[in-house]
């Protein structure tokens, strides 16, 4: 594949970071750990947040107060507002465009209920001055279903897909998400996507390090997409693609067959089921 950079004044990768699951009941203090970072490197990262939260895994705390108005504030310093879905609960059983979860939120739920929800969900965030400009769907669960009501719906970029670099494809724009920890990559555009209510202080220490060392090649949504080319979708994609999901599948399933690690860097504060051991493994839960 061709050396990729969105950005001509960056050599080699180029990368996003992304943090999923935010809600007023998400875990404050884990989250509050990451700001710092965000300050100090000027990351504009995308805030993938749940409109309304019902999953008893995401309630951490009681609701914030605060919340919404600092999601608005990271908004105003150039954070990207993503959707991610509308209450999380995933009981849907479709195939997603992106298979890495069984169950998910929308992929083969009926077009009426997804429908509603996306509408549900940028209602909600459009109510606290947010913009939504990305959908980033709980589980990667999501079908041609959901591509058509997110066009109607005017929310053009999809946080997804295993590709090194984004495509337009189904009539959007696809930016690519295939990390949940920092790696050296050459070239390509890599999302990293965290999620702070389960993130060990292991991980948190890791996404420091990278940072400092890597920072400058952190870019935004809006700078991704005014200087990336943008191809289609083309077969190399969908090779690269087929070759991600070979690898997370596998590394799944040596995970599950690796019992106990003692090497293992991650603290277990957290339940073993929430943490990804593999850096470039979803985690069982999205
Ligand atoms: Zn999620």
């Amino acid at each position: 594949m061709a050396s990729y950079s969105q950005t001509p004044d960056r050599a080699g990768a180029t990368y996003l970071l992304r943090f999923d699951d935010l809600c007023p009941t998400m875990d404050k203090a884990r989250w509050e750990r990451l700001l710092p970072l965000l300050r100090q490197y000027s990351i504009r990262p995308i805030l993938a947040i749940v409109p309304d939260n019902q999953d008893p895994f995401l309630d951490r705390n009681s609701a914030d107060p605060t919340f919404w108005n600092h999601m608005r504030e990271l908004q105003s310093f150039g954070a990207t507002i993503g959707l991610h879905g509308l209450g999380h609960v995933c009981t849907a059983t479709g195939r997603s465009l992106v298979p890495l979860h069984r169950h998910t939120e929308f992929a083969g739920s009926p077009e009426i209920v997804q429908r509603s929800r996306i509408q549900r969900g940028l209602k909600i965030l459009q109510g606290q001055a947010l913009q939504a400009r990305i959908w980033v769907a709980p589980r990667h669960g999501f079908d041609k279903t959901t591509l058509k009501i997110l066009q109607e719906e005017k929310l053009f970029l999809i946080s997804d897909g295993l590709g090194a670099r984004a495509v337009r494809r189904g009539g959007l724009t696809w930016i690519p998400q295939q990390l949940w920890a920092p790696v050296d990559k050459d070239s390509g555009l890599w999302t990293i996507a965290y999620h702070p209510n389960t993130a060990s202080d292991a991980q948190i220490t890791q996404l420091e390090q990278f940072l400092a060392r890597r920072h400058t090649q952190f870019s935004c949504v809006p700078e991704v997409i005014e200087n990336c080319a943008l191809p289609r979708y083309a077969p190399k994609d969908w090779i690269q693609e087929q070759w991600m999901l070979f690898r997370k599948r596998f590394s799944r399933i040596r995970r599950k067959l690796t019992f106990y690690n003692p090497a293992e860097p991650i603290a277990t504060v957290v339940p073993a089921h929430a943490v990804t051991l593999d850096k470039d493994s979803p985690t069982d839960r999205e």
